[in-house]
This record gives structure tokens, C-alpha cells and sequence, in this order.
């Protein structure tokens, strides 16, 4: 297909980005066209906006940000055999090479060769993008487009919540963005028997409540290892998954979790940390799990599901859903962290 679209297109190495009207991308053989349907942002576009010092080293600009969306097919290369035009379709951000030690092995999450999509090629904040046939994912028809395009991270929250079973457990999720918010409707899902959240916004507590957390808490304000312990009779959690990327959250969750439990890292530091490891964790005998990504395709599986049966509703958690037209009201809410995720919607506006 050829002509122009409309995208959000980087276009110097600078704060902003621009809605203008760009070409239509071609495809190689093994790749599909997608007409987006919905994208929504993620911490990752806001860096790319925002330009801070991962997004410099990163970024090459020109570039058209944007990696989680919902869309149908509207061309496919020569070799593709799965996918047809007018499939309903969302995709896998790590586009994996399916050669190396851990592709080979189960873990193309952490593929040697790892291309992102959005950030080391095009993206989705655009009426049209280009993705490899491998990473494509077909879409259950029963599921809105705009809780389809929000597969990608939902993903994250559940592969952070089931690092081990969180069935019948108490569980603290340190961090209510939009993914800890997520987590919180996966665990719920999951069994887990007793639910505190944590966020330094109240804006953002309202949401992990609404999503159904049993208590949340603001060590602003709170004393988290406190309420945990008088809430589990003196036990502290079972599991503590950490969504905040913050140092001091991680003391908390370690503090808060009791000996033999475990822990799963999604939160991404800017900075290394120091974790006291002779007396937080090996004394206490924690499991700490750090988590990248998604299970391709197992933790799609899960994800459709969970959206298909209605089991995890993730409407409290979509608090904006906008034309693309208005993505700098969007951009603007998830730069000050007054939203939980924003879904900007791109065909039939
Ligand atoms: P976010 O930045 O929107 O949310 C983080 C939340 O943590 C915010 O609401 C913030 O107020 C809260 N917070 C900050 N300090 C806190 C503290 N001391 N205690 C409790 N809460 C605190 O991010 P998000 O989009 O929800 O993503 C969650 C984290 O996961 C981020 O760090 C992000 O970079 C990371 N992430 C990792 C992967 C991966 O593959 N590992 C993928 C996506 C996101
Ligand atoms: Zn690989």
C-alpha cells in the first residue's frame, strides 16, 4: 500500500512530538500491515517524549513512537501464511531472531538480538504500521479493541504476578501506575487472598481500589510494614510485586514480606540501588524475581483469555480514552501521573 498517513512522529532530539502526516511504511515479506484501531501509551513513549537520557542514548529521530495497539491487517508480505487481510490483530513488542541460545530455549523474551518495536523501528502512534508475521497475535473477536491494546502490558502484570502461584496468598503491590494497577485485577483473578497496594498518589490508589485492592496504603502517609502486619496477624505478605521502579518501595516490600516469601521486580530503577542482601534477603531466604517482557506467545494466551471471559475487567484501569488528535491531553496526564492507562484511538474517529 502506498500514500500517506497520519503519526506522532519524534522529529528532533528535543522535548514534544509532532502529529503530521507521513508515508504509509512498506513491508518486507515476512510482514504484515496493520491499520491501528487503538494504541495506548507507555512509560517508554513518555521517556521518548519527554527525551530524558535513555531516550537520547536510544532514540534516532526521526522516529514514530508507540508499541501497544489493536488493529486489523490491511496487507501481507509474500511469505506470510497466518494472518489475512482484515485479521483483528495486536503485537508482541520484542521482535525476538529466533537464532540465538535464548530463542532457542524458550526465553526469546530476552532474545541476544532484541529489536523493540517503537523504539528501534516504527511504531503505533500512526494510522499504519509494518510488524514481522512472528510476532503478530490474533486477536479473540470478543474483546474490545480498546482493552486489546492494552494486551502488551497487561502481559508485564501477569508474568509478574505468576512468577510463582498467588493463589490463596496475601500479596503487596508496591507502585499503582498503570501496570500495578493492572497486577491488582490479575492477582484478584489469580486467588490471591488479600490485596495492599501502594502509591505515593491518592489519584492512583482510587484506581488500585477500584480495581479491587483490599488496602492501600501511602507511605507518605502510612506505615506500610505496620498495616501489613497487623492486617496478616503479624506474618507480613507472602509476595511482594514491585511495579514502582523506586529504591525506597523496595526496602518497604522487603521489610513487609515474610521470611520464605517471594519477591518479583517489574519496576525499572534509574539508578542502581543498594539492597541490604545479607539481612533483607538471604536471612529472610526471598526469591526475588525480575521480570522483562512477555512469554511469547503463552502469556498472550493468558492475557485474551482473562479479557474474552470478562474474568479481569480492566475498564477502571483505562481512565482515558481519547482521539488521536487529542494525544497531548494524554501525554500531558501520563507525564504528571494523573491517569492509569491512556488508550488514543486512531481508525473510525
Ligand atoms: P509508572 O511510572 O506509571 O508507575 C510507577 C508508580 O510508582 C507511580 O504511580 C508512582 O507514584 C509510584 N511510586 C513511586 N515511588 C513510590 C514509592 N516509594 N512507593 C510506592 N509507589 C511509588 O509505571 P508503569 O507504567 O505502571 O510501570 C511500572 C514500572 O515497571 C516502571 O518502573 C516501568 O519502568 C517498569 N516497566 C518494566 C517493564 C519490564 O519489562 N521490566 C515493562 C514495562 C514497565
Ligand atoms: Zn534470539
Amino acid at each position: 500500500m502506498t500514500g500517506a498517513m497520519l503519526a506522532l512522529v519524534k522529529e528532533r532530539p528535543e522535548r514534544g512530538a509532532t502529529l503530521t502526516k507521513v508515508n504509509i511504511p512498506s513491508i518486507g515479506e515476512d510482514e504484515v500491515l496493520v491499520k491501528i484501531d487503538y494504541a495506548s501509551i507507555c512509560g517508554t513513549d513518555v521517556h521518548i517524549y519527554v527525551w530524558n537520557e535513555w531516550a537520547q542514548n536510544r532514540i534516532k529521530t526521526p522516529h514514530i513512537m508507540g508499541h501497544e495497539f489493536a488493529g486489523h491487517v490491511a496487507e501481507t508480505g509474500r511469505s506470510v501464511r497466518g494472518f489475512k487481510e482484515g485479521d483483528f490483530v495486536s503485537s508482541e513488542t520484542h521482535i525476538y531472531c529466533g537464532h540465538c541460545y535464548q530463542c532457542h530455549t524458550g526465553h526469546s523474551e530476552v532474545c541476544q538480538n532484541l529489536q523493540i518495536l517503537g523504539v528501534d523501528r516504527a511504531g503505533a502512534f500512526a494510522e499504519y504500521i509494518a510488524v514481522p508475521e512472528r510476532v503478530l497475535w490474533k486477536n479473540d473477536q470478543s474483546i474490545p479493541a480498546a482493552w486489546a491494546s492494552i494486551q502488551e502490558p497487561m502481559g508485564n502484570a501477569l508474568d509478574t504476578v505468576n512468577s510463582e502461584p498467588v493463589a490463596g496468598k496475601t500479596v503487596l503491590v508496591t507502585g499503582a501506575g498503570p501496570i500495578g494497577v493492572l497486577a491488582v485485577g490479575i492477582a484478584k483473578a489469580f486467588g490471591a487472598t488479600q490485596l495492599f497496594v501502594t502509591d505515593l498518589s491518592d489519584y492512583r490508589l482510587d484506581l488500585a481500589k477500584s480495581m479491587g485492592a483490599d488496602f492501600v496504603l501511602n507511605p507518605s502517609r502510612d506505615d506500610i510494614e505496620g498495616v501489613v502486619r497487623e492486617q496478616t496477624h503479624g506474618i507480613g505478605v507472602d509476595v511482594v510485586l514491585e511495579m514502582s521502579g523506586s529504591e525506597k518501595a523496595m526496602h518497604q516490600g522487603l521489610k513487609a514480606l515474610t521470611p520464605g516469601g517471594r519477591m518479583s521486580m517489574l519496576g525499572l530503577p534509574e539508578r542502581p540501588v543498594t539492597i541490604d542482601l545479607t539481612n533483607e534477603v538471604i536471612f529472610k531466604e526471598i526469591r526475588i524475581y525480575g521480570i522483562t517482557g512477555r512469554k511469547i506467545f503463552s502469556t498472550w494466551q493468558t492475557v485474551s483469555r482473562l479479557l474474552a471471559s470478562r474474568i479481569v475487567d480492566p475498564s477502571p484501569a483505562i481512565t482515558h480514552q481519547l482521539k488521536f488528535e487529542d494525544w497531548q491531553t494524554g501525554m500531558d496526564a501520563m507525564v504528571a501521573g494523573t491517569c492509569g492507562k491512556v488508550v488514543l484511538q486512531i481508525a473510525g474517529r
